[in-house]
């Protein structure tokens, strides 16, 4: 299994001097299980991801959205393979207030604000709308790649996926807020994973109101010392920090990773381009 990290942050992208080392595009991971593609969210780094697989066409993937928030979407519109026939693409979402995720991909497209629409897109598209708990299995010549999801804690709901492959397995968890205890379906769906990636928007102060306005209760994410011990608590082996709130540097991130590492060695920060593999 290899996983690479297309886009890191959270909000909105923030590209510039100050994030050059981490990387200003939004939410994109990407999870090769042999054969089989596996793509999580559909952030900006979505169409640097899109960009490198114009070099492996044809192109069959199956995209994962957590949840339909701009920065796990908006890298769809410029993702160049869905516009050339022949890919095939497998869109797994779930049903967000009213609008399926067809209904939600569509309707960012829709005129005035992007002058292609959905329907015109030339890859062939097929949408499943997802339920809480289920696990999608995919076969691909020798390879079975099994993703499970739990639900978060976020405005307008969230999914955790959980990838598994060959006794490997890494677990992405954004946009989610822990609650006082740890949230026990997201420990069960991290249970001895090799890897978690975990959303670490805000720093333990931020998050209290000490730094930066007030208290970020309710906003739907955490900090690294939550992921930690949602990574203790799941027997996890390895920790990457994901999300980072855009206001962050790269000094900050550094920071933020020099003072995770200290509660939890096996942990990095995430950076456009970092590769695992496991
Ligand atoms: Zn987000
Ligand atoms: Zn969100």
């Amino acid at each position: 299994m290899r996983i690479k990290f297309w886009g890191v942050r959270g909000s909105i992208p923030v590209p510039g001097p100050d994030t050059l080392d981490v990387g200003g595009n939004t939410s994109c991971v990407e999870v090769r299980c042999g054969d089989v593609l596996v793509v999580l969210d559909g952030g900006t780094g979505l169409r640097l991801l899109g960009l490198d697989l114009l070099g492996k066409m044809p192109v069959e993937a199956h995209i994962f959205f957590s949840h339909v928030h701009w920065d796990h979407i908006h890298g769809f519109p410029f993702f160049a393979p869905a516009f050339l026939p022949g890919n095939t693409f497998y869109l797994y979402g779930g049903v967000n207030v009213n609008h399926t995720l067809e209904r939600t991909l569509a309707g960012q497209m829709e005129n005035p604000s992007f002058p292609v629409c959905l329907t015109d897109l030339a890859a062939r598209m097929h949408f499943h709308d997802l339920t809480e708990g289920q696990t999608i299995t995919v076969c691909e010549g020798q390879d079975t790649v099994s993703i499970k999801n739990a639900r978060g804690n976020h405005p307008n709901g969230v999914y955790a996926y959980r990838v598994d492959h060959q006794q490997h397995s890494v677990v992405y968890c954004t946009d989610t807020e822990h609650y006082d205890v740890v949230d026990a379906q997201l420990a069960d769906l991290c249970k001895d994973a090799d890897l978690l990636i975990y959303d670490a928007m805000y720093l333990p102060e931020e998050y209290a109101g000490e730094v930066g306005g007030r208290p970020k209760t309710g906003w739907g994410h955490s900090t690294y010392e939550h992921g930690i011990r949602l990574a203790r608590d799941a027997n996890v082996k390895q920790l990457v920090l994901f999300h980072h709130d855009p206001s962050h540097t790269d000094a900050v991130i550094a920071d933020m990773e020099r003072r995770a590492q200290a509660l939890f060695p096996r942990c990095v920060a995430a950076r456009e381009g970092l590769v695992i593999d496991l």
